[in-house]
Formats: structure tokens, sequence, C-alpha cells
């Protein structure tokens, strides 16, 4: 009874909660922990612990003095509470009462500039402080989540083992569960697999759209369409549960129409935006994908404009059977895209920071436990063991080739039919952007330098110098 426990969680919310329960399941002594606010009864930790007592390795405690006293040295304690602000509270309060050598893992969803400077700061303390991304929900928590550790390679090489036990399995039994990098690059990481999530979670919500309004497909015809391209070659976790949303009934209503159309979001996918502009990385599929939630939150607005516009989707009049096959293979390539777009962030950060990020270790533990498990997924460990760019990849480049007709036909054809599909046909765009040899921005540096006197570059002057012409002089 009085044996020390190996780890602590702090923050019983969802996530600390279930991944409380993993613990324990996997025979690994757990303290946890939840504040109690003044005017609130309800003691969280040790209710929680009671309602559990059939997991003897689990122990609540609502005085922190008692918890930390439950725990064996070094000290491992993993936070499971809001980014922002309530971290660094947390931090300063638990400084106190650590000493050198001791642990604290963040596992929450903490922007991976604050991490950074949270390793700093514990360091100058003497405290190996770990920041780690979690995926999976509330179910991975509680079954094998994907986990991206980073910071403190010494005191990972210390939580390592519970870790590894917790964390969901690949195909060949290996955990989802790597060491990332130094700094907040585990945090980092989260944040654009958020972005990607996103950006899937969108193209997807688009390609449902034509099908229902263009192609006038009922619900339950979409959710087999959905079964039948996971069981072609576009397995993944989001489309799965899609599929499964389109059966769902209340009555007589299918559950997806009653549903407010007015998307959340916590902050991942912005963030990911506003690192994407600060390294100068072209990020417009999945920006797009913030944008649409952004653009999904003004419904009354939305309302009020419709009936100004007299806005509606136009139903499709071409063969159906040929216009399901065309979505689905713009969705394929949008797939591609979009986390090519992510991957090309990560790759970016990871060189500015010297962070030396392995994208097929990364694919790896992103194949099980985590939102964006795919096949694609399963095929990116290899694409990235062989490039680190999946537009250099020769398969992949084929399969593109292949696709892209598709895709420009449907963007084409839904934004003709007055659908908004801002991902799909980001998506196109982006990737002409990346592709055409001589781009339009000839015209853009021509005005620059003839209302600016910017400068320009000549394709004639291989030494690349800059030039200025009069150009009012030559009118
Ligand atoms: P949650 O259900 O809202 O729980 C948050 C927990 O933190 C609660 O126990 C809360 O205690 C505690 N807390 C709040 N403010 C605090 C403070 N200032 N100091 C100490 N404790 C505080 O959140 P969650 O879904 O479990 O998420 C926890 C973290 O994991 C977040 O960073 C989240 O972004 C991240 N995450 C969530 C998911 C998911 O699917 N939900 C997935 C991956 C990562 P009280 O009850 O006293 O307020």
């Amino acid at each position: 009874k009085h044996m020390k426990s190996k780890l602590g969680i702090i923050g019983m919310g969802v996530m600390g909660k279930s991944l409380a329960l993993n613990f324990v399941d996997n025979g690994i002594g757990l303290s946890v922990f939840n504040r109690t606010v003044p005017g609130k009864e309800e003691k969280v930790a040790t209710s929680f612990a009671e309602q559990n007592k059939d997991f003897p390795l689990l122990k609540g405690f609502d005085d922190m003095d008692e918890f930390l006293e439950s725990l064996e040295t070094p000290k491992k304690i993993l936070l499971m509470i809001p980014a922002g602000e309530a971290v660094d509270a947390q931090l300063d309060q638990l400084s106190e009462h650590l000493t050198g050598g001791d642990i604290v893992i963040d596992g929450g969803n903490s922007f991976f500039e604050e991490s950074n400077r949270r390793v700093e700061t514990m360091r100058a303390k003497g405290i190996h402080f770990m920041p780690m991304g979690v995926s999976g929900g509330e179910e991975g928590a509680r079954k094998g989540p994907s986990l991206m550790p980073s910071g403190n390679q010494e005191a990972f090489s210390q939580v390592e083992p519970f870790l590894q036990k917790i964390a969901a399995k690949d195909k060949n039994g290996d955990a989802c569960m790597t060491y990332v990098g130094p700094d907040g690059s585990g945090h980092f990481i989260k944040m654009v697999h958020n972005s990607i999530e996103y950006g899937e979670m969108q193209a997807i919500a688009e390609a449902v759209h034509l099908l229902r309004f263009g192609l006038k497909l009922s619900p339950p015809e979409i959710s087999r369409i959905l079964r039948s391209w996971v069981n072609d070659d576009l397995k993944s976790y989001l489309l799965e549960i899609t599929a499964d949303i389109y059966q769902a009934k209340e009555g007589d209503n299918f559950l997806v129409d009653l549903i407010l159309d007015a998307a959340g979001q916590k902050g991942t996918g912005g963030w990911s935006l506003s690192t994407a502009l600060k390294h100068h990385v072209p990020y417009s599929p999945l920006a797009e994908a913030v944008v649409a939630r952004q653009l999904s939150s003004r419904k009354s607005e939305r309302t009020e404009l419709s009936k100004i516009f007299g806005h509606r989707f136009r139903a499709f009049g071409e063969d159906k059977v040929l216009l399901m096959e065309r979505i689905k293979n713009a969705y394929a390539l949008c797939r591609i895209i979009n986390h090519e777009t992510g991957y090309s962030l990560m790759k970016e950060v990871s060189d500015a920071n010297n962070w030396n990020l392995n994208f097929s270790e990364i694919s790896r533990i992103w194949t099980n436990g985590c939102i964006i498990r795919s096949s694609l997924m399963e095929q990116l460990i290899q694409v990235f063991d062989e490039t680190d760019s999946l537009f250099k990849h020769k398969k992949t480049v084929s399969k593109i080739k292949e696709l892209k007709t598709d895709l420009t036909f449907i963007v084409g054809l839904g934004l003709q039919h007055e659908f908004a599909i801002p991902v799909m046909s980001s998506a196109a765009n982006y990737l002409f952007g990346r592709i055409i040899e001589d781009s339009s921005a000839n015209i853009l540096q021509a005005q620059r330098d003839y209302f600016g006197a910017h400068q320009y570059q000549r394709k004639d002057d291989p030494s690349r110098n800059y030039h200025h012409t009069d150009w009012l002089f030559l009118k």
C-alpha cells in the first residue's frame, strides 16, 4: 500500500483519465492529481481513483504535497492540462517542490515555441522537461495513443519503457512512439499532425457534399461509397468514421442533418498556419481548412447572405457512376497534397532548428493510435526513407499525374455548381504553383519596379544582378 508510484499525472480531464487507466492496465503504478477549485465540492482525483477501485495500482490525491510524496525519485510527472497559462502556472508551482533530475512531461497541445522556451527555463532549474505530443483522442488515450515525446533525451530514456507500453502498436508490433527530437519538436509535429487532420477532415467534407448535393445521393448511399473507398486503396480512420457518421439516425432524421454547421477549433490549425507564414512555407491547402472553419462559424451571417444572393447548390447533370469515380480520385490527390504541405513545413522548421527530424519514423508512429492514420501514412514510411519530398518521389509523381485531371475537373465542376470546395481547389492551385516553371511573377516584379523602383532580376542575366527600368520613359 505504501509502495511509491512510478509516475504521476496532473489533470484528470478526458485525456488524463484515459491515459491513467491505460498506464495502470499496463502494470505501471500511478498517482493522479487534479486541482481543487475553491467553492467546487468535487474531489476529482480521489473520486476517480475511488470509482476505479478494481485497479489497485491507481492512487488519487487532492493534496499536492501528498501527491508528490507518493512518487518514486526522480519524480516523473505528466501534465494533461490545457495549453497556455495553465502550463506555466503549473510548472511554477511544481518548480518549488521538485529537485534536480525530476522529470516533467507536458502531454497537452502546447504551442511548440512556448515549449522551446519552457525546455530552457526548466533546464536552468535542473528539471528535465519533455514536451510530448499525444494523439488519438479519448479512445486512443485509453487503448493506445500515438506519442511524440521530445526535449530532454536523458529524461526520455527513463520514461521510455512506460511510454512504450501504453502507446499504440504499428503493424510490426512496435510502439507508435519515438523520441522525436530536441526542444518542443514533439509538440511541433503534433501541431502539424493536427493541421493535416484539419485538411483531411475538410477534404472529406467537401467530397461528401459533392456526393450529397451534386449527385443527389442519400446518406446511406454515401456511407456505402466511403466504405468502398476505404476498401479500395483509401483506407483511413477519418474516412471510416465519416462512413459511420452517415449511418447514424435519430428517429427519421439523419443525425448529421441535425448538427449545426458551425465548426469549432482550438488553435493547432491556426498555429500551423502562422508558423508556415513565419518560415515562408506555402501552406494554402491546409490554411484553407482553417479558413473554412472560420467561415462556417458565421452561420447567421451566411443565412442572411444566402437569401440576399439566392444561393443554392446545383445538381450535376453528368453520369453518376463516372462522377463518383472522379470525386474519389480528386479526394485521393487532395489527400496526397495535404500531406505534402504538412511535411514541407516539418522539413523547413526541422532544418531551421537543426532538429534533424526523421520523417520516415514520424510517419511510422502516425500509422496507428492517431487520428490521421491511413494507408497513405503506411506508404510514407517508405517514401521518406527514399526521399525528403513527396513531389520528388517517383511512384508518387506518377500517381499525381494520373489523378490530376480528375482533381481539376471536379474543382471546376464543383465551383460552377456553386459548391465551396476550398481545400480541393487550393490543392490544385498549390500543385500548379509548385510545378509551373514560368510563373506569372515576372509581371509582379515589373509592377513592383514600375511603381516602387523595387528592381528585378533578369532571365538573361545568369549572375542574377538587380536591374531597374525607367518605365515612364519607355511609355
Ligand atoms: P479537459 O478535459 O478540459 O481537462 C483539462 C484538465 O486540466 C482538467 O482536469 C482541469 O481541471 C485541469 N486544469 C484546467 N486548468 C488548470 C490549471 N490552471 N491548472 C491545473 N489544472 C488545470 O482537457 P483534455 O481534453 O483532457 O485535454 C488536456 C490536454 O490534452 C489539452 O492540452 C488538450 O489540448 C490536449 N489533447 C486533447 C485531446 C483530446 O482529444 N481531448 C487529444 C490530444 C491532446 P478542472 O476540472 O479543475 O478544471
